[in-house]
C-alpha cells in the first residue's frame, strides 16, 4: 500500500498553498477559537453520545469532562492557544453548552432509539484512480475522523429503516448552502469510506460496505432565530417565526443523499487534489478572509502594497 495518506482536510482546506506550507510544517501551531470551539463541542458529544443521557445534569456532567478533558490535552501536546482563546474560553464554553443543551433537548429522544456505534472514529479508504491522460491507475489513500456514527434501526431519521447515519459536527458561521453540500469533499469521502473503505472501533478495522446516510450538523442553528423570519416548518408547511422560536430541526441536519450511481464520478473528483499535489501544484488560492485568518500566513510568499493609514498589519 502506498505511504502517503490524504486527510480531509487536505481535498477541503481552500488554499493549496496552505496545504503545501502545512505539509512543510510552516504554520503557527497556535489553537484558534474555531479549533478550540470544533475541540470542546466534540469531546461534550462523545461523553454525551456514549452515555446516551441527554438531561440537563447529563449535559453539564459531560461539560465538566470536556473542560478537563480539552485542557489535559493542551497540557499534555504543549499547545498554545491563541489570546483570543486565552481570554473567551468561558464564552465559548457557554456558547457550545448552550447549543449541545438544546441538542440534547431535541435530538435526545430520538438517539434513545438509536443505537451508537462510535464518535471520533477514525475511518479510511485507498481509492484507484486514473489520471486523465494516463493508462495507468494510481492508489491514492485518504483518512478521516467521523464525528458520528450511528444506526437507525427504527427510522426516526427518515433515512431508512436501519439505515447507518454519519453525521459531521460544525459551527461554521455561515451554513452550507445546498450548492455546496451536494459537492462538500469531506462528506464524500465518508461516503466512500461507507461503501469501500473502513473504520477503527474497539481496535479493529471494520468495513461497513453500505452506504451511509450523511448529515452536516449545523450546531449554531440551535440558537432560535434572531429575527421574524419565514420558512417552511419540518413539515414543509411555510411558517413565519419570531424572534426567540427555534429553528426547523432541517436547519440543523442537514440530509445529504449521495447516489450510489455516482460513486465512481465521486472518487474520481476526490483523487484531483492528491494528484495535483503529487504532480507538483500547490497554487496559492488568495481570499481577504481566509489569508488574515490563515495560520501559514507568515510563510506565505507576500508581494506587498505600501501601508495605508488605517490598514491592519
Ligand atoms: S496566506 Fe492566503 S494564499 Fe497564503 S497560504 Fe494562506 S490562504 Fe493561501
Amino acid at each position: 500500500m502506498p505511504d502517503i495518506e490524504y486527510h480531509s482536510g487536505e481535498i477541503t482546506r481552500p488554499c493549496p498553498k496552505n496545504i503545501q506550507l502545512r505539509q512543510e510544517g510552516k504554520f503557527n501551531p497556535e489553537m484558534q477559537t474555531a479549533m478550540y470551539r470544533g475541540a470542546f463541542a466534540s469531546y461534550l458529544m462523545e461523553y454525551l453520545h456514549g452515555a446516551n443521557e441527554w438531561d440537563d445534569d447529563a449535559v453539564a456532567a459531560a461539560g465538566v469532562l470536556a473542560i478537563q478533558k480539552i485542557t489535559d490535552d493542551i497540557e499534555k501536546e504543549g499547545r498554545e492557544l491563541s489570546d483570543t482563546v486565552e481570554n473567551s474560553r468561558e464564552d465559548i464554553h457557554s456558547e457550545v453548552l448552550w447549543c449541545i443543551i438544546e441538542y440534547a433537548r431535541r435530538l435526545g429522544p430520538m438517539f434513545k432509539q438509536c443505537k451508537f456505534i462510535g464518535c471520533e472514529l477514525p475511518c479510511r479508504v485507498t481509492v484507484s484512480v486514473t489520471p486523465t491522460g494516463k493508462r495507468r491507475p494510481k492508489k491514492i489513500n485518504f483518512a478521516s475522523h467521523t464525528d458520528l456514527l450511528f444506526r437507525d434501526p427504527l427510522n426516526v431519521f427518515g433515512q431508512g429503516k436501519n439505515r447507518l447515519c454519519l453525521w459531521d459536527f460544525k459551527f461554521t458561521k455561515d451554513s452550507p448552502t445546498w450548492d455546496y453540500l451536494t459537492r462538500q469533499p469531506q462528506l464524500l469521502l465518508y461516503f466512500v469510506c461507507g461503501l469501500e473503505g473502513s473504520f477503527l472501533l474497539d481496535d479493529m478495522w471494520i468495513e461497513f460496505n453500505e452506504a451511509p446516510a450523511l448529515a452536516w450538523c449545523h450546531l449554531p442553528h440551535l440558537k432560535p432565530f434572531k429575527r421574524r423570519t419565514t420558512c417552511t416548518d419540518d413539515d414543509g408547511v411555510t411558517t413565519e417565526y419570531v424572534k426567540g422560536n427555534a429553528r426547523p430541526l432541517k436547519n440543523v441536519v442537514r440530509w445529504c443523499n449521495y447516489r450510489i450511481d455516482r460513486l465512481d464520478d465521486i472518487k474520481f473528483e476526490l483523487c484531483q487534489r492528491p494528484l495535483m499535489y503529487e504532480a507538483g501544484f500547490y497554487p496559492m488560492i488568495p481570499d481577504a478572509i481566509g489569508c488574515h485568518l490563515c495560520e501559514s500566513r507568515e510563510w506565505c510568499p507576500r508581494f506587498d502594497l505600501s501601508h495605508l493609514e488605517g490598514d491592519s498589519p
